[in-house]
């Protein structure tokens, strides 16, 4: 049993987080995925809660073929002590698949193996790009999987962006 861990903040899951665990699932007999920050929400980097973020990721995997779990995972503010962290709340795992400089530093310190998956069109696919278009009114939906427009619709989650953007 091979079991392989994927984390970000989904912040929102987009089709580049999508390519990634479509390709891990041929790898691998089972996926964990680690929803990083998972306390933050409302906040212009942060908008959607953990639970909406798991949401996402999970009507959007609906016939991923591979078993997975989804875990919530709140920041500790200590690196140093972090994949520890990760480690006591996610299902035993055999590698880590990340292409962030930081986790992969973190892992590979802690003796966890790392696999570093290609970025796919990352000029668009970035969860960065996608609320700056959202925030400025430009199209969006075609960056993500149409079950996470879904999300965003019944969460009103693009106008809670704009919301908590404006002046007061
Ligand atoms: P943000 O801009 O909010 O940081 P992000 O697009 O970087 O969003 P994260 O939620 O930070 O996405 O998820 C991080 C993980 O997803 C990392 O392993 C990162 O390399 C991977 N990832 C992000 N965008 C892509 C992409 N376009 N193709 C492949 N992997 C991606
Ligand atoms: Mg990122």
């Amino acid at each position: 049993m091979k079991r392989g861990f994927y984390i970000g903040r989904f912040q929102p899951y987009h089709n580049g987080h999508h390519e990634v665990l479509e390709h891990i699932s041929k790898e691998v007999d089972e996926i964990i995925i680690g929803i990083g920050s998972a306390q933050l929400s409302h906040m212009i980097d942060n908008p959607f809660t953990a639970g909406e973020r798991v949401l996402m990721i999970t009507r959007a995997l609906s016939s991923l073929g591979c078993p997975y779990y989804v875990i919530p995972i709140e920041d500790i503010q200590r690196n140093a002590l972090w994949v520890a962290h990760v480690q006591s709340m996610a299902p035993p795992f055999d590698l880590c698949y990340s292409s962030n400089p930081l986790v992969v530093r973190l892992f590979t310190e802690a003796g966890v193996k790392v696999q570093s998956p290609a970025m796919y069109e990352r000029d668009t696919l970035s969860g960065t790009k996608i609320r700056e278009r959202i925030l400025n009114g430009k199209p969006w939906k075609k960056l993500l999987p149409p079950a996470v427009v879904q999300v965003i619709k019944e969460i009103d989650g693009d106008e809670r962006l704009c919301q908590i953007a404006r002046d007061d």
